[in-house]
């Protein structure tokens, strides 16, 4: 099959490698679809603590695929299933585990970072995986495209769940990058009242547009003002960090309204990770602020749900399709990324 092969920082190697063969509680993925994610850019710049160097990888844990093979002993699935993976497989035995956030199991194994990826004509199931249930099937509604960016999805959805969005209500989104956008989407399509999406980038901003916020402002100096005005010197109800810059938490603080929430999407990078909060704002304005880092399980067999019918317009933030074979040059052409929402490797073209 032809993979795109990690083989260490800044070096991705397409070669036909021998297709995975399945034991008799696995099952065989055959991928139609695999995004890029920020993750995958970072890996391919940085390398990952999961993968020792030296060690070879297929990346690409946004997947979408159908079911080639199952093993004997495997029930319920079967050959021609749809499905969207679930990329994080937590040890199921830990306290973390059991409370159901698998995606923070300090034990994890995800596909794409310790177990081989989607990008490559097919993915082996562990057995763990799935018994865990990671496959989740897809419904007619949802091309494999849109499936593969239901793992994104998911993240933000966990962001929504964590601030306990009220229907009506005002957001802002900080960065208006494919994640910014996703979230926008999402709240959007659960009914969120105004919303503002902010970023530095000029370019960045235009591209956002079209993806239903109610106004797209400039982050800069005068961001304060240009909020508070366009919420009548409140400020907002929710917002959310999608970029990673320790300046937009603090502002946040400053732009939030009273008995508001902010989530901390984005981490930020090592060694800027040290904000001033002012902690007087958090407790005279009564904030509540959350951190969420990928999603649970239940959480992505929620966004398959939500995603089904067409109110949710995923199709839109994918700008661009690239075959495999791609993959070997792709990271190393910055403005790509910078021109594009989601780009996903498509094995259906
Ligand atoms: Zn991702
Ligand atoms: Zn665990």
């Amino acid at each position: 099959m032809l993979a795109a092969v990690y083989k260490g920082k800044k070096n991705i190697e397409i070669r036909n490698i021998p297709k995975p063969e399945i034991g008799d509680n696995e099952v065989l993925l055959k991928v139609k679809a695999c995004s890029i994610c920020g993750t995958d850019r970072k890996i391919y710049e940085y390398g990952h603590f999961k993968i020792k160097e030296k060690n070879e990888q297929i990346l690409g844990h946004e997947i979408s695929g159908v079911i080639e093979e199952v093993g004997k002993k495997v029930d319920y699935y079967e050959k021609g299933m749809r499905i969207a993976l679930a990329p994080n497989v937590g040890c199921g035995f830990c306290e973390v585990c059991r409370k159901g956030l698998e995606q923070l199991c300090l034990d994890y194994n995800a596909f794409g970072i310790s177990w081989p990826g989607g990008f490559a004509e097919y993915v082996k199931i562990p057995e763990i995986a799935v018994k865990h249930g990671n496959l989740v099937e897809i419904p007619k509604s949802l091309s494999h495209e849109e499936a593969a960016v239901i793992e994104p999805l998911s993240c933000c959805y966990n962001a929504y769940e964590s601030l306990n969005v009220r229907p009506g209500e005002s957001l802002l989104i900080f960065g208006a990058g494919p994640m910014g956008i996703l979230h926008l989407i999402l709240n959007k399509h659960l009914g969120i009242g105004m919303t503002i999406v902010t970023d530095v980038d000029e370019k960045r901003l235009k591209l956002s547009q079209g993806f239903g916020a109610d106004y797209i402002v400039k982050s800069d100096s005068g961001i304060k003002k240009t909020i508070m005005s366009l919420t009548n010197g409140i400020g907002v109800d929710n917002i959310i960090t999608a970029a990673s810059v320790p300046e937009i938490q603090e502002e946040a603080l400053e732009l939030v309204a009273i008995n508001g929430k902010i989530n901390f999407f984005a981490g930020l990078p090592v060694g800027k990770e040290e904000i001033k909060l002012n902690s007087n704002i958090i407790h005279y304005k009564q904030l509540k602020i959350t951190g969420t880092t990928g999603a649970s399980l239940k959480q992505f067999r929620q966004t398959v749900k939500l995603s089904q019918n067409a109110g949710c317009n995923l199709k839109k933030i994918i700008t661009k399709k690239i075959g495999v074979e791609e993959l070997s040059t792709i990271f190393e052409d910055i403005s790509v990324f910078n021109n594009n929402m989601k780009i996903v490797v498509s094995f259906e073209r």
